[in-house]
């Protein structure tokens, strides 16, 4: 017998593996399993190469848990190792350096094995002691016995072997007994050896008999040793993609469609990509997409490899070509993640583009549900854009569809303003902003249709990418003055009548901490509703950002503002005005004739005062100052008070409030009831 140290050169290893791989330690089974299957391949190659002409057999690995003795055993009939190689493989690890790295990256076990080759001593995360009894496959080689404790001593000595290949046998510590339970490992098995190219065996099938469940004599074989990915696309129909697609995600919805990757220069890259249908917005998830390396599954967790838009994705990449040793933040800057992440969505991009060529009417029944997708795609990633704007689509309220091109095409003569800039016209709830619609569409306007999660923000891009184009919510202004064509030379009320009525109504308006309204008044035409609300684009949208980037909170807490706007033209505002004047002028006008008074004088000593600094001002001046503005003010506030005092005994100035605020769903509770018990007496 041989005894011996293992090499470690800077100290002793175990308590190194079993401290900081602890979080993952699951994952010893993938290594140990795919060790044996890689064992196995080499046999087989070689075989293939006519350097080893023995019989084959049956090659499988076979997993199985002697619960009493406390082992798990991994066996495979691969090539086996000599007595030297077990010297030269087991024994020598290089492991310089290892405090360092370890501290860097503990708490990436992947990194870890990867930059040590530690693949075979993760079994002693999980156990007391391991075994190899192994048999090389060379004609005459003797059976070996390699036992380690976990110190960095070892034995290895000849013991008898009746077949070629290798058996690990692990002991498996008291703390870690809840791997010998069967369903336990039987999901660790499925997790990460789903699709080993080699059969992996554990236990026996089961069946129902005798009321109980009961083994067969049939391998329980856990592995798909040829997934989908591997098999060339041609050969390859719809459904089979689905059925592998129902096989990874049992609980999802039929995909929307698929794109194979298969590429194997400049780097080596497999996998399938699916479109799920989403049902929700809740059921965006990323972590769908599972990654291997070689049928070895290595992780969920994409991030850095796959572009961030498709991390929506569901479906598998394997390549070995993506470093595994690294921790997560080097391998953004790895220049073959970056070519194989650029080259997934190129390959997205032109299936995409594929699919909208050859059959548009499906890409547009498709369009409402992968229009997540794209329009992440288009505001992350410049490049995606470039690609994406040739496909992408704008619905309108009547659910045609349009590109960008052919969209302007049809609106660029109705929709330009008098700056030459072309608005783009769009609802965001076709239900609350029908009067506006309508309103458009009467114009013979095109409304868009921006309900998406994603709308706001891809209004904003589409306002910087497309040249002289703007975006306006259907609601943001009255109709002439959404697109504005020429200067309009309507009638305009006086200044002081107008800010006569606006008071009248303002006053009235709902006061909330949440709400603010402005009231102007337009003259709109005759045929124009009398009252109008309107929602300042600039603000909503800043509002609507507010709610979904972080950083904005300035916006998300200013209250909705609104504008009322008064009809000047229609008969009912003509009315309301020239009723509170009849009202209220007598009392208002010798008012605002000391209000004219006061404000002339202030603009006299405004002129004054500013000719000197403000220090060289005596303190009269200032006192002077600020009386006339305190005056002004108590002038206005009394005119204020009569107007509003008109404005709150008259029905009809609340029954019109009230119905701008119905059509905007903003009329609720006791403002309801009573607007309905008004309604009731008018009819009466
Ligand atoms: P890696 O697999 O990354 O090389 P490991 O520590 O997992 O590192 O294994 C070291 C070496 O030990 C392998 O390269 C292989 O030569 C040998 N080895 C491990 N397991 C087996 C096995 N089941 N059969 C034959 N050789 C094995």
């Amino acid at each position: 017998m041989k005894k011996g140290n293992i090499g470690v050169t800077t100290e002793n290893i175990f308590p190194v593996i079993k401290k900081f791989l602890y979080s993952d330690h699951e994952i010893f089974i993938r290594e140990i399993v795919s060790n044996a299957v890689d064992a196995t391949q080499k046999l087989k190659t070689l075989a293939g190469k006519g350097d080893f002409k023995g019989e084959l057999g049956e090659l499988k690995v076979t997993v199985s848990i002697d619960k009493e003795a406390g082992t798990i055993t991994v066996s495979d009939r691969g090539i086996g190792m000599t007595a030297e190689e077990i010297d030269k493989y087991i024994n020598q690890i290089a492991f310089s350096g290892a405090n360092d790295f370890l501290d860097k990256y503990k708490d990436d076990a992947n990194a870890i094995i990867g930059h040590f080759g530690l693949g075979f001593y993760s079994s002693f995360m999980v156990s007391k002691r391991v075994d190899i009894i192994t048999k090389s496959y060379q004609e005459g080689a003797a059976a070996q016995k390699w036992s380690c404790d976990g110190s960095p001593e070892f034995t290895l000595e000849e013991t008898e072997k009746a077949d070629r290949g290798t058996d690990i046998v692990m002991h498996i510590d008291d703390d870690c007994k809840d791997f010998l339970e069967k369903e336990k490992m039987q999901g660790l098995l499925s997790k990460y050896c789903h699709f080993l190219p080699i059969p992996v065996v554990f236990g026996k099938k089961t069946e129902w008999k005798d009321g109980k469940q009961q083994d067969t004599d049939e391998d329980n074989v856990i592995n798909d040793t040829e997934p989908l990915w591997t098999k060339k696309p041609a050969d390859l129909k719809d459904e089979d993609y689905k059925e592998f697609y129902r096989k990874l995600y049992p609980m999802s919805d039929e995909p929307l469609f698929w794109i194979h990757l298969n590429v194997d220069y400049p780097f080596n890259l497999t996998g399938i990509l699916y479109f799920p249908k989403i049902k929700n917005n809740l059921d965006l998830q990323r972590n769908k997409i599972q990654l291997y390396c070689n049928q070895v599954f290595v992780t969920d967790n994409v991030e850095g490899i796959v572009p961030e838009f498709l991390m929506l994705l569901h479906g598998v990449i394997d390549s070995p070509d993506i470093p595994l040793n690294v921790s997560r933040s080097y391998l953004q800057s790895d220049q073959n993640v970056k070519k194989i992440s650029g080259y997934i969505t190129k390959k997205v991009s032109d299936r995409l583009a594929s699919i909208f060529k050859t059959d548009r009417p499906d890409f547009e029944k498709k369009w409402d549900d992968i229009k997540i997708f794209i329009h992440y795609g288009m505001l992350s990633q410049d490049d995606f854009y470039d690609k994406a704007k040739a496909y992408a689509l704008l619905k309108d309220v009547d659910n045609k569809y349009y590109t960008l091109d052919e969209y302007q095409t049809l609106i660029k003569d109705n929709q330009t303003n008098k700056d030459g800039q072309l608005v783009y016209l769009y609802a965001q709830d076709p239900e609350s902003q029908y009067t506006y619609i309508q309103a458009a569409k009467d114009k013979g306007y095109n409304v868009l249709l921006m309900d998406g999660q994603l709308d706001t923000p891809l209004v904003s891009m589409l306002e910087r990418k497309l040249e002289k184009s703007t975006f306006t919510r259907v609601d943001a202004d009255v109709i002439d003055r959404l697109i504005q064509k020429e200067d309009t030379k309507r009638e305009v009320l006086e200044a002081e009548r107008g800010d006569r009525l606006s008071e009248v109504f303002r006053s009235q308006m709902p006061r909330t901490d949440k709400l603010d309204f402005h009231v102007e008044t337009q003259a709109l035409g005759e045929d124009a509703l009398p009252v109008m609300l309107t929602q300042s684009e600039y603000m909503r949208r800043m509002k609507e950002m507010a709610r979904i980037q972080p950083g904005m909170n300035f916006y998300g807490e200013m209250p909705d503002m609104y504008t009322l706007v008064l009809n000047t033209d229609a008969p009912l505002i003509k009315q309301v005005l020239e009723d509170s004047e009849a009202e209220t002028l007598e009392k208002i006008r010798p008012i605002e004739a000391e209000i004219k008074g006061l404000t002339a004088r202030q603009s006299v000593m405004r002129q004054e005062q500013d000719k000197k600094k403000y220090d060289e001002l005596t303190q009269e001046e200032k006192d002077e100052m600020k009386k006339v503005g305190d005056d002004i003010q108590a002038q206005r506030d009394q005119k204020n008070e009569i107007l509003a005092a008109y404005g709150k005994d008259s029905e009809r100035v609340h029954q019109l409030i009230d119905l701008a605020l119905l059509q905007n769903g903003m009329l609720r509770g006791e403002a309801l009831t009573k607007f309905v018990r008004r309604s009731v007496d008018f009819i009466k």
